[in-house]
């Protein structure tokens, strides 16, 4: 899978996040962003710390179920969470 043309935003309508599949609210930041997954060209927007996730993500590689993942949580191959050290809330889940 092939990231493009990720950028932070200041949303001017509401999007439904690809990662959690949870709301990205109008006028929060996100990540707008273009990829290639199986020949077909996708776009999405992404919380800040869905894009975090998916970055520590082994699902770059691998693709994931769009909407199911938990926010802000990455999973190792081995579907252990890989915490992010930056924000302290989500670290402990
Ligand atoms: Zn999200």
């Amino acid at each position: 899978m092939n990231l493009r043309d990720s950028e932070i935003t200041k949303t001017r309508k509401r999007h439904r996040c690809v990662w959690c599949g949870m709301h990205i609210e109008i006028g929060q930041s996100a990540h707008s962003s273009a990829w290639i997954w199986e020949g077909e060209f996708q776009t999405g927007y992404f919380h800040p710390e869905c894009w975090s996730a998916l970055n520590r993500s082994d699902y770059t590689e691998d693709g994931w179920t769009e909407g199911e993942q938990p926010r802000g949580v990455a999973v190792d191959k081995y579907g252990d969470p890989i915490p992010d050290r930056s924000i302290p809330e989500l670290a402990q889940a």
